[in-house]
């Protein structure tokens, strides 16, 4: 099994607000929507196409902290999931039904 932050610590020394490990950071896509001028883009995790009122923003953080997604997502054989998870600070846009189905919506 592998603990989420350890994925961090390969890569980089991160020094964690304790505020702010203990967040859990999901928000309304609009901004996300607006800022690129889009009114459809792919779900990070499954690449169906959604529109700001079926998706949600995930911060980086939050989904690194998720044992269960990063413990399916690390099994990957290519191990292109682990780094993306370790190196990409981004925010996820994540449909509804994903953000759901690994807990990050109730
Ligand atoms: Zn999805």
């Amino acid at each position: 099994m592998v603990d989420a932050l350890e994925l961090v610590g390969d890569y980089v020394n991160v020094v964690w607000d304790p505020d702010y490990r203990e967040a859990r950071d999901v928000s309304v896509a609009d901004e996300y929507f607006e800022f690129f001028a889009v009114k459809t883009t792919q779900c990070d995790v499954c690449n169906k196409a959604v529109t700001m009122d079926d998706s949600v923003v995930v911060y980086s953080l939050t989904v690194k902290q998720n044992r269960s997604f990063v413990d399916r997502f690390s099994r990957e054989e290519s191990g292109v999931w682990t780094q993306f998870l370790a190196k990409d600070w981004s925010v996820w846009l994540m449909c509804k039904d994903d953000a759901h189905k690994w807990g990050f919506l109730y």
